[in-house]
């Protein structure tokens, strides 16, 4: 490896996959450049033409699903079930917005001497910064949106995760999008996330990471008032109540927690209990922890891939030290990759296990005794991304569901992101929302124009 150039790793076996040439602060430059000029005419395109475009793009994503599929198993080890469902959102997100451009109306708003109407105008050159843990989906809920409210795109994927963003840059160009208009910059946050930050033509940040370098961007935007959407870090809860399925919420905590080997901000990495039922769940949620295979990401037998780096290993394992309170541990292969067994703990309110957000295959289970006991653990966080409630009883799960500070809920399921909903947080988890019928109003100015009908 180079200075400008990043040996990305198989984290199932540790084998170099590829190497990738990193962008350097020219290159940046010249790209942004690039998506300046390319959007004085994406912009123009008649709004029938850009829906199209992005359906025909949608189109190239469906042909080449196995192979954005196999590539991410190799350089996220992401489990294929997964990773075919993830080159599958991009291809329906697409779609989804593929239909925007042609209905992305403003308004006529009744006033007097004249006719007032709205135009949602694009902002220019999008910037988006994506994070190793869903390296596609996330891109998409991006850059799908943003172009198809008429601005162009500079995409920056993590440097361990780069290979599906690279293929997906070309499939566009093979799907007919102008020259410019979609450009993918592998490279470092320091250099070309920062340069999005810094770089006037850049007019809008969409950066989904760290709460950290995500208080970074913001602050760094401020100096342009460039816009910004944060989507950042998650410790969630799944409320178990004493009259829900329990064998149902049992059966469904590992997934909700473990999928993606835990590398999920909606993980809902808290497990909270109510006391009289605490002692069976744990008894129920046992045997459906122990069942989770975890190994080969390419075999579709296997449940739970690899973690993504020896860092990130080492940073999960920090939060189980000797000694702590491991109620039940799975098992995870030996030797090379950077393996964790899925692990349940039983620690107290304030161990870092259950404060922080740990990004890896570990739960922590607490008990709780009554609603307002369960609404005051789980807001008593600075993250609020997701979220579960399990119980029978309708006016409790809103009651719940309108209480708890968080910005995706979901009743007796684990469902967190579709496409059609808005996804975001509160507090700390994040600025804005991305998906669902409203994303082209985050990539758009609205302009008001008055015209005088008064005679001359
Ligand atoms: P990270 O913040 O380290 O990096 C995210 C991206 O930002 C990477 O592309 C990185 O290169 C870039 N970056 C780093 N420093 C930068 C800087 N100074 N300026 C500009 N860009 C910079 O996060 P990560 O470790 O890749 O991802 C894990 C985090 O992402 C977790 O906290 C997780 O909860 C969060 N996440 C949130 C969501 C959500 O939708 N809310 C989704 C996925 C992940």
């Amino acid at each position: 490896m180079t200075a400008n150039t990043f040996d990305v790793l198989n984290p199932a076996t540790e084998e170099v996959i590829q190497t990738v040439p990193l962008a350097g602060l020219a290159d940046v430059d010249a790209a942004i450049t690039k998506a300046a000029a390319a959007y004085q005419k994406w912009r123009e395109v008649a709004p029938a033409d850009r829906s199209l475009l992005l359906r025909r793009f949608a189109t190239a994503v469906d042909r080449d699903l196995e192979n954005l599929a196999q590539l991410e198993v190799r350089n996220a080890g992401h489990t294929i079930g997964n990773a075919r469902w993830e080159a599958g959102n991009v291809r329906d997100v697409l779609n989804y917005y593929s239909a925007a451009p042609e209905r992305h109306f403003g308004k006529q708003i009744p006033v007097a001497g004249g006719v007032n109407v709205t135009f949602h105008e694009p902002l220019g050159v999008v910037g988006v910064i994506v994070p190793w843990n869903f390296p596609m989906p996330i891109a998409g809920w991006g850059f799908a949106p943003a172009l198809a409210a008429g601005n162009t795109v500079v995409l920056k994927p993590a440097e361990v995760t780069p290979l599906t963003a690279m293929r997906l840059g070309e499939l566009a160009l093979e799907a007919g999008l102008p020259e410019g208009v979609f450009q993918v910059i592998p490279g470092k946050g320091s250099i070309v996330g920062q340069r999005f930050v810094t770089h006037p033509a850049v007019r809008k940040v969409v950066f989904t990471g760290s709460t950290g370098v995500g208080k970074q961007i913001m602050a760094g935007c401020a100096n342009q008032v460039k816009r910004v959407t944060l989507e950042l870090g998650g410790k969630s809860a799944n409320i178990i109540f004493e009259d829900a399925d329990l064998e149902l919420a049992a059966a469904s905590a590992p997934a909700s927690a473990f999928d993606n080997a835990g590398q999920d901000c909606c993980s809902r990495s808290r497990i909270l209990v109510q006391r009289s039922v605490y002692d069976r769940f744990l008894e129920l949620l046992e045997p459906a922890v122990l069942g989770i295979t975890v190994g080969d990401p390419a075999d579709a037998a296997t449940t739970m891939g690899p973690l993504i780096s020896a860092q990130q290993r080492s940073t999960v394992a920090s939060f189980v030290p000797d000694g702590a309170p491991v109620a039940f541990q799975g098992k995870a292969p030996e030797g090379p990759g950077f393996w964790f067994p899925p692990t349940v703990l039983t620690p107290n309110l304030n161990a870092p296990s259950f404060t922080d957000e740990i990004f890896g295959p570990v739960v922590a289970v607490v008990p709780f005794d009554d609603e307002a006991g369960a609404i005051r653990i789980a807001n008593n966080t600075e993250y609020g991304l997701s979220g579960s409630i399990w119980t029978s009883t309708v006016d409790r799960a809103l009651r719940v569901a309108r209480a708890v500070e968080s910005g995706n809920l979901s009743v007796n399921s684990h469902s967190s992101v579709r496409y059609s909903t808005p996804f975001g947080g509160f507090k700390q988890s994040g600025l804005g929302r991305e998906l669902g019928p409203d994303a082209l109003d985050s990539f758009t100015e609205t302009k008001n124009v008055f015209i005088s009908t008064a005679p001359n």
